[in-house]
């Protein structure tokens, strides 16, 4: 199965019982327990690490199925799934903050910010931030023990790219388990685990659900860090309803062809806006104008299905464009059907503003591609643009 391409592993079923005949499409276990034969067999399953026949916030099978397509398609051991993105990202901070130093790039998800400026100091935690694209940053801030480098490539939603192969070790020489936010570029772009991080984290709501109808989050890792981390993420209680797992499964059907369009789609969008007057900035991994493009070529196989741009005119003039977009839904989430375009300063303006101006450029405008044909979102596009 590690040497098949990524849409043999995509479709086929990898499943955890053992009927004779097998269904070809998983079945949906939606028990919230397992009733052991014998009394001897509970009290065994009671106690054994990551079970997926006990109880359903242990482990089900819907989740093990899923999870294992997911780790085989990162080239991971195994996968831990979890009610959401977010889950994901808290679960790992949570389960390696021990020796309570987190380095974390400062272009972060705003979410994870939240947590990482909010919540983690609470707990005691201590959290640098370094420039995602500074070496010397990452060198100088990891010269002391660290638990926890929390990485994010491509970032959302400036679209910067972060170094794995050159700070995994510098991170591994501090003491350090590093985890990346690989959500934009889906295991289809980009395969981290290879280049060196210990953990790979997708907000499973994007690309690999893809069809805006589900919340759920993954960490790809190996077998040991996976039962630490489940050893707490158990009693967090973050759990995937069986249901999800199984739409998570279907989804990830067709993830390969679906990114492969994005990819695409995107790309053409970007290189609309890129040559338009209006247009200020355009940040995509596909443009060779990326500031990190030599990397990009290096680390990615495909640029992902979200960009951003920005036009004169500050946030008002953005506000105009997002209004007279027709195609695209005025919506957060990304990775699904239908084209999502949203003012990322507006989004996380409940964050504070000093916050927010930090991150993003107020005119910002962070674009999603759906599964439409790319001519028909450049065309709404470029009314959009137009001057009435
Ligand atoms: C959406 C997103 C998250 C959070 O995921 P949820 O499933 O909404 O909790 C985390 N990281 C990135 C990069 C995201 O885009």
């Amino acid at each position: 199965m590690s040497e098949w391409r990524v849409d043999t592993i995509a479709a086929q079923r990898r499943p955890v019982t053992g009927l004779i005949g097998e269904d070809v499409a998983p079945a949906i276990h939606s028990t919230v327990a397992f009733a052991a034969p014998t009394v001897e067999a509970f009290a065994e399953l009671a106690v054994r690490s990551r079970v997926d026949d006990f109880y359903t916030r242990y482990g089900n099978p819907n989740h093990a199925e899923t999870a294992s397509v997911i780790a085989a398609l990162e080239g991971g051991e195994t996968a831990l799934l979890f009610a959401s993105g977010m889950a994901a990202i808290t679960a790992t901070v949570l389960t390696f903050a021990a020796g309570s130093r987190v380095v974390a790039q400062r272009q972060l998800y705003g979410g994870t910010v939240g947590f990482l400026e909010e919540i983690a100091p609470r707990l005691g935690i201590e959290v640098v931030f370094v420039d995602h694209d500074d070496i010397d940053d990452f060198e100088t801030a990891l010269r002391r023990p660290t638990s926890l480098v929390l990485l994010e490539t491509p970032t959302n939603p400036l679209l910067g790219v972060t170094d794995i192969a050159a700070i995994a070790p510098l991170a591994h020489h501090a003491g350090a388990i590093v985890a990346v936010d690989a959500t934009l570029g889906s295991p289809i772009n980009q395969r981290l685990l290879e280049l060196g991080a210990d953990i790979v984290l997708h907000s499973a709501t994007k690309y690999l659900g893809g069809h805006g109808d589900l919340t759920a989050g993954v960490a790809v890792t190996s077998n040991t860090l996976a039962e630490r981390m489940w050893n707490d993420a158990y009693l967090f209680g973050a759990t995937l309803s069986a249901h999800d797992a199984w739409l998570l499964q279907r989804g990830l059907r067709t993830l390969p062809m679906r990114v492969r369009h994005q990819n695409e789609s995107a790309s053409a969008v970007a290189t609309y806006l890129d040559g338009h007057p209006s247009v200020v900035a355009v940040h995509h991994p596909s443009l060779a104008t990326h500031p990190q493009a030599e990397l990009i070529a290096r680390q990615m196989t495909g640029p992902g299905g979200v960009l951003s741009f920005e036009v004169g005119g500050g946030l008002g003039a953005a506000e105009q464009v997002v209004t007279r977009l027709q195609i695209a839904s005025r919506a957060a989430s990304f990775g699904g059907p239908l084209p999502a375009v949203v003012l990322p300063a507006r989004m996380w303006s409940g964050m504070g503003s000093a916050a927010v101006e930090r991150m993003v450029p107020a005119g910002l405008i962070r674009l999603a591609v759906g599964f439409e044909h790319p001519a028909d979102l450049i065309a709404d596009i470029d009314q959009a643009l137009t001057e009435r």
